[in-house]
């Protein structure tokens, strides 16, 4: 006899890398660069000084500041342990058991456990490695549209102009579907997609700390979304979900946030930089801090201790973009030679 939901026995777990890995971690999409100097004193202070024996406090007051600063109307910004986490939340509140959730093919590996684990059904999107649109239309009698922008492995990305139509034809559906952007990689693309959220309220949109704002340790992302949907989520998420260290960690990150942004800023043309410099590998376009590469570079990098991310089945590989210094070194591991900064 199993106590588990019969839908989920053959739930297969999701892909970790072993760890901890060794060498460069060009395998997670993490930031290259650690916290400003500055930044990371000032966090430390505050945790020196931080109550560990009580409940966090700070998650309503640091929303609020978090809302002003993004300009999202009252009510219309919901903290998370993660963008991952407010992703469950989206479904285990919007999904009931069949319901079909649209998540892009390629793309990222842990929506198909977040739609199954909340009963819901996956409905792949094929997407190659260049974000077509009419996949999507066939996909608006699902229950929940996932899109990436920029999408995870490839890079590619869609402009809002581009994406209007889609979203009009969603809205105008008897029952629309709610569509949900998920832009962890946002700060590396060439805009937002964020007033969607102002005109659709069927529009919901997750942004994470984990990427640009160099976070991935504290475990922070946060919703946009119609306040009453939004509200109704807030109601839903367990309570002192977000730790008080991780929300000391907004508080100060946000304090410093000019200090990250230099990082930020320079990635898309080392990116892009890379990209043009690759005599014997072909990598698509990429909005993303990331660039998907064929043929399948792995052996090589590995055996340069350079860690970067299989594609099992494809032919491909996802490989994050570090520093200067890290792409130099796989630039060279891959027969190139990097040009210097514009
Ligand atoms: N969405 C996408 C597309 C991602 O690639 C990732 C992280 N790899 C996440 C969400 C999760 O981010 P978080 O660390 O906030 O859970």
């Amino acid at each position: 006899m199993s106590f588990l939901r019969p839908d989920l026995a053959d739930l297969p777990a999701y892909r970790r890398p072993p760890e901890p890995p060794t060498g460069l971690r060009l395998h997670m999409n993490e930031a290259g660069s650690d916290w400003p100097a500055e930044a990371r004193e000032a966090l430390l202070a505050r945790l020196r000084d931080m109550p560990f024996h009580l409940y966090p406090e700070r998650q309503e007051e640091l929303t609020e500041r978090l809302r002003k600063r993004v300009g999202a109307p009252e009510g219309g910004l919901l903290l998370g342990p993660s963008s991952g986490a407010l992703l469950d939340l989206v479904a285990m509140a919007g999904l009931s058991f069949g319901d079909t959730v649209a998540i892009p093919d390629p793309g990222f590996s842990l929506y198909p456990m977040l739609v199954r684990r909340n009963g819901g059904q996956v409905r792949k999107v094929p997407q190659g490695t260049d974000f077509p649109l009419e996949p999507w239309f066939e996909a608006l009698d699902c229950r929940q549209i996932w899109l990436t922008l920029p999408n995870n492995p490839t890079g590619a990305w869609v402009s809002p102009e581009e994406l209007e139509p889609l979203l009009a034809a969603a809205a105008a559906r008897p029952v629309p579907p709610l569509l949900v952007m998920d832009e962890a990689y946002a700060e590396f693309a060439p805009a937002t997609h964020r007033l969607a959220v102002d005109r659709y309220p069927n529009v919901v949109l997750l942004r994470t700390f984990s990427k640009a704002l160099a976070s991935a340790s504290w475990r922070l992302g946060y919703l946009l979304g119609d306040p009453a949907l939004v509200s109704k989520l807030a109601t839903l998420q367990l309570p002192y979900s977000i730790p008080a260290a991780s929300l000391e960690a907004l508080d100060v990150a946000l304090d410093f946030a000019p200090a990250f942004e230099p990082a930020v800023r320079a990635l898309p043309e080392r990116r892009d930089r890379l990209v043009a410099s690759l005599p014997l590998h072909h990598a698509a376009p990429s909005a993303g801090n990331f660039i998907h590469v064929t043929p399948d570079p792995s052996d090589a990098l590995e055996a340069e201790g350079i860690k970067v991310r299989r594609l099992p089945g494809t032919g491909a590989a996802r490989l994050t973009i570090g520093t200067e210094a890290d792409t130099t070194r796989v630039a060279t591991t891959l027969g190139a030679t990097l040009p210097q900064p514009a």
